[in-house]
């Protein structure tokens, strides 16, 4: 299989990236960098090859133009605004929207026919205008979603309960964003539900505290960026390794024509399917809002 990603955007995001894929086994063959800043995305790739020397992995890396992506496997955007101290990531709809347009039409104008994973906020809807601008089958477009609220969730629950995350099976569910929520639910830790660790107290404060982690980092440190870095690392290589993984992502959802967050498998095909969830009528509720909230901003942009 060709590994090769081409990354748009190299911000903080999309080099957290690519540094956590420089860090991985088997990791990509090629990788390449474009920004809207030539220079930005040259300096990048010098830095970057500069790590090969002691990476475990084998890497052509360089800054490369939108004809790069013709042969790629994976296209990840990750261009546009961030939050600012007290904006919300729908705050920046207006202007992301703006560049994807043509971002994504230069991608499919290379004559790219592999997979398109999107960092950028607001998510979902970024997503849903890949999907739409793309004109790609939805399988082969993955919105990060709902992946770093889930490892932010199995981080608070393992450093509570002193148990590893890798043994914390809950997943954040819904949209990237406010209206986010936990399916408590489903929620194991090793093979016990999780009632059998957690008060309901407890688990509000951490439905909380998850919601509010990119908000928190940003009044410290101005953005979030590792985090997804790791998110969007781990899903490429559920997707190179063809190992049909369940993760949150952002995903099609047929019934109400958007993406949204919600477990999937994942594979070298992009999205295999979205994993059922037998939620509670309380839970339904909150996805419901999550799928308001997204079709709300989707209507929007389109009229
Ligand atoms: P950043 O400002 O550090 O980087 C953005 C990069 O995009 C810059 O290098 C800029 O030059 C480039 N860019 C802008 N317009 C472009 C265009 N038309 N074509 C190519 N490149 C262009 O921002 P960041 O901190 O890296 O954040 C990037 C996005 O990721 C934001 O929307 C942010 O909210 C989002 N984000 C998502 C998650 C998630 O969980 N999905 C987490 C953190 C941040």
């Amino acid at each position: 299989m060709n590994k090769k990603v081409v990354v748009i955007g190299c911000g903080n995001v999309g080099m957290s990236y690519a540094y956590a894929l420089l860090n991985q086994k088997n990791s990509v063959h090629e990788l390449v960098l474009i920004d809207i800043d030539n220079d930005k995305a040259q300096g990048e790739a010098m830095d970057l090859n500069h790590c090969l020397a002691f990476s475990p992995s084998v890497m052509h890396i360089k800054a490369g133009t939108y004809s790069d992506c013709k042969d790629a496997t994976v296209v990840v955007i990750a261009a546009g605004s961030n939050q600012k101290v007290g904006e919300t990531r729908m705050d920046l709809i207006n202007k992301n929207a703006g560049i994807f347009k043509s971002i994504v039409e230069s991608v499919v104008a290379s004559g790219f026919n592999g997979i398109f994973l999107v960092a950028t906020n607001p998510l979902d809807v970024m997503t849903y205008i890949t999907y739409k601008y793309s004109k790609f089958n939805p399988n082969k477009v993955i919105g990060s979603g709902t992946s770093l609220d889930t490892a932010r969730l199995r981080f608070i629950i393992g450093e509570k309960l002193q148990i590893s995350p890798k043994n914390v099976h809950a997943y954040v569910m819904g949209e990237h964003g406010d209206s986010e929520f936990v399916a408590w639910s489903t929620a194991t830790v090793g093979l016990n539900n999780i009632n059998s660790f957690l008060t309901e107290e407890e688990m509000q404060d951490i439905c909380l505290e998850v919601k509010n982690a990119a908000y928190k980092i940003i009044e410290k440190k101005q953005a979030t960026y590792y985090g997804i870095g790791m998110c969007l690392a781990r899903i490429t290589s559920a997707i190179l390794g063809d190992e049909n993984s369940i993760i949150t992502v952002s995903c099609y959802d047929d019934d109400n024509k958007l993406f949204i967050g919600k477990p999937a498998i994942l594979n070298k095909n992009g999205i295999v399917k979205s994993v059922y969830v037998s939620l509670t009528p309380s839970e339904e509720q909150k996805m419901q809002e999550s799928i308001d909230i997204i079709k709300k901003t989707i209507e929007g942009l389109e009229n």
